[in-house]
């Protein structure tokens, strides 16, 4: 479980404490909330002067979908992990919205055939240095806005961050054969890993899932294929003595499945091209913020992780980043904060159905009766859960969701109790959906009974 954040009367950062530390703090008085999430209590009667502090390490493990958060903490017992949190981003969701926009606007433009003098110059060799698509953007500001965040939170001393997830230019070098394997057990896997992450662990050629595979030569070696990764590929034990020596095309006799693995083949492998493109401007970002840091490699992540026997989740990659993670005690089963980038609305003129016809009025309107969605709020009317997500409707009765469940479990006054909660905490999302199907759940509360205890700040929590 994530201690709990504690500022001082200041609101500057002191050690982080236990739940239980903190619950004591609280209920004695000492202590009022400060943020509900991530849980930050502020002292009324001590100072960062008077304290004493250990060494505390932000480590990030960013992905294009998913960014591991960890902050350990280097006390005398040793490193342990104090908070953790699985941050998503909405890169892959802004780059299907772009290419619906896009969509849209091609069809209006055969529509109303005339000739329009360009308004601006939106090609890419206009844009000024340094840009970035929006969809890299956003996760390089969600990075940053969580570091921002934390450490305005925590004391932290020091920042590492996974830079090298997949670098394809290493990846170009052939430690494939020979040498490669007896260079010890980094050497080569980093290789194998691309490849099983690419195909997402699946045979390229049967689409055989859960068993062993091996790295294949496209170009089979004796017909001069090389070593090269644009070579390589993951194919299951039988395809690939099947395929020995044989060129793809005398593998595979059927075109249409010929088409298709060839493309399997050739598409790149989405996260690592989003975050090679940001990789320099994280690094910028980290030494921007002037504390101690490590750049970090994700073949050392994973030997570590492994070797400590931890499953594999991207907080645990954070907290085992770098040299500093080879020795970390983790709790087993520990649950991270849940952190979904939202944005925060869409300024989207006229709403279209899927022919891009205009269907509804746009929604301007963000706030009502005092709420926006996503704002924090009290619900007082209930024996369990206290703290809601709002999705206020202008008709006075709101949606809320139980920030504590995982999912969106819809919920009413009352009717869920304790046992049902824990049951809930317990299912995966799919079997919980189905559970709130069964106890119908009612969707709405009024605005009355709702107090705001938290501004939305684009991001969706649950934990
Ligand atoms: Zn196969």
């Amino acid at each position: 479980m994530n201690k709990v954040f504690v500022l001082d009367k200041n609101k500057k950062p002191l050690m982080p404490c236990l739940p239980v530390r903190a619950r004591e703090l609280l209920n004695k008085g000492k202590a009022t909330v400060y943020k509900i999430v991530p849980f930050t209590i502020i002292i009324k009667d001590r100072t960062a002067e008077e304290s004493s502090f250990q060494d505390l390490e932000l480590k990030l493990d960013p992905g294009a979908g998913t960014t591991g958060i960890a902050i350990n903490a280097y006390y005398k017992r040793g490193v342990v992990l104090i908070f953790a949190a699985n941050l998503k981003h909405r890169a892959f969701k802004i780059v299907t919205n772009l290419a619906r926009r896009k969509m849209l606007r091609v069809g209006r433009h055969s529509r109303k055939l005339r000739y329009r003098e360009k308004r601006f110059d939106n090609r890419k060799k206009s844009k000024p240095k340094g840009w970035l698509p929006p969809s890299s953007l956003s996760i390089l500001n969600n990075i940053n806005a969580w570091i921002d965040k934390l450490r305005r939170r925590a004391p932290i001393g020091g920042i590492s961050i996974e830079i090298n997830k997949f670098d394809t230019q290493k990846l170009e070098d052939p430690t494939i054969s020979g040498k490669g394997y007896q260079q010890g057990t980094l050497a080569g896997t980093n290789i194998k890993e691309y490849l099983l992450t690419k195909h997402n662990h699946t045979c390229v050629y049967c689409d055989a899932t859960n068993v062993p595979l091996q790295i294949d030569h496209i170009v089979p070696k004796s017909k001069g294929g090389t070593n090269s990764i644009d070579n390589l590929t993951i194919a299951c034990v039988s395809c690939n003595q099947k395929k020995s020596n044989l060129n793809l095309k005398e593998f595979i006799k059927d075109p249409v499945r010929l088409k298709k693995v060839q493309a399997n083949i050739k598409k790149p492998l989405k996260d690592t091209a989003q975050i090679n493109k940001i990789r320099n401007k994280l690094k910028e970002l980290v030494i921007a913020v002037g504390l101690p840091y490590l750049f970090g490699d994700g073949g050392e992540t994973k030997f570590n992780r492994i070797s400590q026997k931890y499953p594999k989740d991207h907080f645990i990659d954070a907290a085992c980043l770098n040299h500093t993670g080879k020795d970390v005690y983790i709790k087993p089963g520990y649950r991270p904060l849940y952190i979904e980038a939202m944005g925060r609305g869409d300024r989207q003129a006229v709403s279209t159905d899927a022919y891009g016809f205009p269907s509804a009025k746009p929604v301007t309107k963000k706030r009502y009766f005092g709420f926006i969605t996503g704002d924090l709020v009290k619900f007082t009317h209930t024996v369990t859960a206290k703290i809601f997500r709002v999705n206020p409707r202008d008709t006075g009765q709101f949606n809320i969701t139980d920030i504590r469940l995982r999912l969106a479990l819809k919920f009413r006054n009352t009717k869920l109790s304790n046992k049902t909660l824990a049951l809930a905490k317990a299912l995966s999302p799919e079997e919980a959906k189905e559970k709130a199907k069964k106890l119908k759940l009612p969707t709405s509360v009024s605005y009355k009974k709702l107090k705001l205890v938290q501004h939305n700040d684009g991001f969706k929590y649950s934990f």
